[in-house]
Parts: C-alpha cells; structure tokens; sequence
C-alpha cells in the first residue's frame, strides 16, 4: 500500500541540514509511528543512521521520536511516550519536531570526513569504496582492495590540512541526462545510480571531491574536528575496512 508523500526537507539545500526545529501536520499514523507531510528527521540509509528527537503538540506534551525510515513515499517516526500523549495524535494535527542536534551533527560531521576519506583514497589508489557506514563517533569505509603501505599516513596529513585550511561543503542538482553525459564523479562508479533518480543530488567539497549522495553535511571541512584513524583491517573478502572517530563528541553548535 502506498502511503502519503512525506516531503524530504533536510535534502533541499545545505542550510536545510541544519534546521533543527520545525513545524508539521500529520497525514497518517500506522501503529507506533507518525507520518508528516513535511520532516527535517533523517531517514535510515546511505549509511547514515536515522535521526533522533521529539515531536511536541501545541500543549508542549511531547513523544519521543525513535527511529525514522523511509516505507515507499512515507516516512515513518517511530514513537515512545506516554499512552495518553500518542492516544491524542490525530490525522492533520501540526506538530513540532525538533532534532537531537548533537547526534545528527555528529553524523554530518562524520559523513563529510567519509565524503573526503574516499575521495583521497581514490584520488591517489584508485581504491573505490564499496560500502561506508555511520555509527557513534565513527565511520568505516569499506575498500574494493589492500591499501599500499603509508596510505594511511597520507590520508590522516589530509584530514589535518582540511581542519587547518577548511573547503567549503555545497550541494548541487544536476538533471539527469546532464549527469549521464558527465558523471563526474569516478569514486562513486561502484553501484550505478537507480535509474529513477532524477535529478541527481551532488554533495561537493571544494577541490577535493563530487559525489552523488542523499546525506546530510557539515557547511566545511573544519566543522569535522580532529579525526582519528584506526589501523586497516584485511578482511576475508578481499575489502580493507578503514576506520575514522571523531575526537570531540561535541563541536562548538554552529548557527541555525
Ligand atoms: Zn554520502
């Protein structure tokens, strides 16, 4: 079956990452879960974990938001609370959402420092990731082979030039027959793009790297803060996980 259209507005622009707080109506209510027409909660995918928070009636009794995925046009926010709270959710009721900031800006944090990672990783091996993954303060990437030795070396000289010297961060769309004509982006060949995807939505940092992604980002490379690399791991696949955390849990809160 499918549900209501929810309308993805932190995918608009770079300054819609950063809306923390907004209003919505509610168009359907599936056991457990809110659909709104409009949501800044990011939905699980990409390797992005899904956002956390509240949503709050005009009274400012609040339920818990859980977990957030995508179901066909619909997403669904999953909910905890009080019985009485979500007994009194009804169909075209507006709501207000507001996002568990330091998680979803952790994850931007990390998403944008993956973006570089890849980037100069392929830049210089021609080692395309495979999968990449958020999670906590840390991020794997998963290579399609083995790292040359001192690679990591220079990925981490990388990681300190763009927190010293920061590139801006910007998104872009781009119709689909212009990006089939000039794809752009080499590292993110792996897995073509689904063909309905139309227009394509490209996430560019500055002078280092364009890909398509449906992610949430930092404005610039010195919003990530000081990262820390793992030691590579060979794994039986024939893939080389590389790992990054973040150093600070919690960055300075930049302006909405
Ligand atoms: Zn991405």
């Amino acid at each position: 079956m499918r549900g209501p259209v929810t309308e993805l507005a932190y995918l608009a622009d770079l300054p819609s990452a950063y809306v923390r707080s907004f209003r919505a109506r509610i168009t359907a209510l599936p056991p457990g879960s809110v659909v709104l027409d409009r949501t800044y909660f990011y939905p699980t995918g990409g390797g992005q974990p899904s956002d956390q928070g509240t949503l709050r009636l005009a009274d400012g009794s609040g339920v818990g938001v859980v977990d957030v995925r995508k179901s066909g046009p619909s997403v669904l926010h999953r909910l905890r609370g009080a019985a009485d709270t979500v007994r009194r959710l009804e169909v075209g009721l507006e709501l207000e959402g507001s996002l568990d900031w330091e998680r979803r800006h952790r994850h931007m944090r990390l998403h944008t420092a993956q973006h570089l990672a890849s980037a100069r990783i392929f830049e210089r091996t021609r080692l395309r990731t495979v999968r990449a993954n958020l999670a906590g303060a840390a991020a794997t990437i998963d290579l399609e082979g083995r790292l040359p030795e001192g690679e990591l070396l220079r990925l981490a000289e990388d990681l300190r030039d763009a927190a010293e010297h920061p590139r801006p961060v910007s998104i872009r769309w781009i119709p689909r027959p212009e990006w089939d004509a000039n794809p752009i982006s080499e590292r993110s060949g792996l897995v073509p793009l689904p063909a309905q995807i139309d227009p394509v939505r490209v996430v560019e940092i500055a002078a280092r790297d364009v890909c398509p992604c449906g992610g949430t980002h930092v404005r610039t490379t010195g919003e990530i803060g000081p990262v820390r690399l793992s030691p590579a791991i060979d794994r039986t696949d024939g893939t080389t996980r590389v790992t990054l955390t973040l150093e600070t849990s919690a960055s300075t809160t930049p302006p909405a």
